[in-house]
């Protein structure tokens, strides 16, 4: 059994909600004929894909929708049979509450796959670039919620000895993890011996947190069944957030990511267990990321359970799936209660990083007092930093000195907001900041680009000049020596003709001279 490093911080809640959600098997969801699924084509941290079909096009369950364009992108596919009727901005799940281009997929209620699925790799006779391609066509990014596309990761530049299994789901509510693991543990774990193999890690942990026991019986016996010695699984104490990549590295092998860090930093790579089961799916079953487990949970929602759900779903089709809410206008948001994401209309459609909507009653507003300075924030803090001074400098928007206090380091767990006796909303203020701080350099990119591209056709234009200024004066020098050559010519001409009629004259004298030498002798003999 391998040691654990408890985190030194953190939150010990009173009641995580597991149970509300977590009893029922998964039910999966398949749209009906007529129903409208609203597919974004940007579900993923980087580049938008590239649209690849049309209006009117009918498409085939896991049929490509957008291609993945430059480094980081990810494809994005069809999640049933149907037809497209509409390709539009949408209002999707973002913090900014903006709409973002959609495809809207009309379901013909068939679910028909086609021809689609992609033939099955063995991965152990398949070079890593093409294991690397198919995870990219397939779309499969982290669905711990980063929704960071899973290819590049695999595509690793630094060696890493340990593959890091993230079972720990330790958000109250969220409970998609835990009947995963408990539903389909072969095949996240088949997942995960492909991901070792890629990476040429040495081993695999994985760590569920300890009031999950169903999970890890089943991913115990998984492990078993296979009888490599490289996995265990590793149950650790239930403390908010154990589930953080860098907090569960930590955990499980005493190594700190560094600050700006990566995992690899501490040669360890974190998965979640739903992205590890993905490409399994991608690479065996030749299959996209086109549905994910979803929780339906919250006081409000009459029949709380966990979903397999088609991406695109509207999120009030879930709530009907789970029999309705309780009230009449529920409060909902994405995510668990620390890190809730507000919904801002029940047609936003569920996306690759949704793991949990929840459904309840509006919350009570807080009167937000000022800060008394009682450093709680900070005990809490699992990166060690100090939330009261970044607070202070997000609010006067010295945003040099916020990135000085490493706010790029805040995984908005929201413990902080969690136990400030002055409800102020500090989490709040980091994204406020954080979006600041990316705008600002996304202007200065802007710039600097525009500068750059001044410069560069400042630079154009008087080169031309300049090489049309050489070519004149090439051209006035050619001339001149024309000219010049061409007098000379005269001049010589001129010496010829001279000489030519020098010697003509030297020629007659001396004939009128023979002339003369020849009568005066006629006469003496006369
Ligand atoms: S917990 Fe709240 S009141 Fe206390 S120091 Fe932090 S921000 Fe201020
Ligand atoms: S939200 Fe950020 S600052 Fe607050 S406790 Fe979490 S990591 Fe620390």
């Amino acid at each position: 059994m391998s040691q654990t490093w408890p985190l030194p911080v953190g939150l010990k809640l009173a009641d995580y909600h597991k149970s509300i959600s977590n009893q029922q098997p998964t039910q999966a969801i398949i749209p009906t004929q007529g129903e409208h699924l609203i597919i974004p084509l940007l579900q993923h941290s980087g580049a938008k894909p590239h649209l690849e079909i049309a209006l009117g096009d009918y498409v085939y369950k896991g049929q490509l929708l957008a291609k993945p364009q430059g480094n980081i992108s990810a494809g994005v596919h069809a999640s049933t049979s149907g037809t497209i009727v509409a390709i539009e901005p949408h209002v999707i799940a973002h913090n900014s509450g903006l709409a973002d281009l959609c495809v809207v997929l009309e379901a013909d209620g068939k679910d028909d796959w086609g021809n689609t699925r992609l033939p099955r790799l063995d991965y152990q006779q398949t070079d890593l670039k093409t294991l690397v391609n198919r995870v990219r066509e397939c779309g499969v990014v982290g669905l711990g919620g980063a929704v960071f596309p899973t290819d590049v990761k695999l595509n690793v530049r630094q060696p890493v000895t340990t593959l890091i299994l993230n079972g720990a789901e330790c958000e109250p509510y969220i409970t998609c993890d835990d009947r995963l693991m408990r539903e389909h543990a072969a095949e996240i774990i088949a997942g995960a011996q492909i991901i070792l193999h890629m990476i040429q890690a040495e081993q695999c942990l994985i760590g569920i947190e300890d009031n999950k026991p169903e999970a890890i019986s089943a991913m115990q016996q998984a492990v078993s069944a296979i009888a490599d010695k490289r996995f265990e699984v590793v149950t650790i104490p239930t403390i908010y957030p154990s589930g953080g990549k860098k907090q569960l590295t930590y955990i499980l092998t005493g190594k700190e990511v560094p600050s700006g860090g990566r995992g690899g930093d501490a040669g360890a790579l974190c998965i979640n267990v739903g992205t590890t089961r993905s490409v399994y799916q991608a690479i065996v079953q030749g299959e996209p990321l086109i549905h994910r487990y979803v929780t339906v949970s919250g006081e409000a929602i009459k029949q709380a359970g966990n979903f397999e759900v088609p991406l695109g779903l509207p999120m009030s089709r879930l709530i009907a799936a789970a029999q309705g809410s309780t009230i009449s206008e529920p409060w909902l948001t994405m995510g668990g209660s620390m890190m809730p994401l507000p919904l801002v209309s029940p047609q936003i459609p569920v996306v690759k990083a949704t793991n949990c909507l929840l459904v309840r009653p509006p919350p009570n507003t807080e009167v937000v007092m000022p800060c008394i300075r009682c450093g709680r924030c900070a005990e809490v803090c699992p990166v060690s930093l100090l939330p009261q001074q970044l607070y202070w400098y997000a609010r006067s928007k010295e945003m040099e000195q916020v990135e000085r206090y490493h706010l790029f380091d805040c995984i908005e767990c929201g413990c902080c907001s969690y136990v400030c006796p002055s409800h102020i909303p500090l989490v709040d203020y980091y994204r406020f900041a954080k979006a600041e701080i990316k705008a600002q350099r996304d202007t200065r990119h802007k710039a600097e680009v525009a500068r750059t591209r001044h410069e560069f056709r400042q630079e154009r234009i008087e080169r031309v000049q300049r090489e049309k200024a050489e070519k004149l004066a090439k051209h006035k020098t050619a001339l001149k020596e024309q000219e010049s050559s061409s007098k000379e010519g005269t001049a010589e001409t001129d010496a010829k003709k001279a000489a030519i009629q020098a010697a003509l004259e030297r020629a007659k004298a001396k004939k009128a001279q023979q002339a003369n030498t020849t009568s005066s002798s006629t006469e003496g003999s006369a």
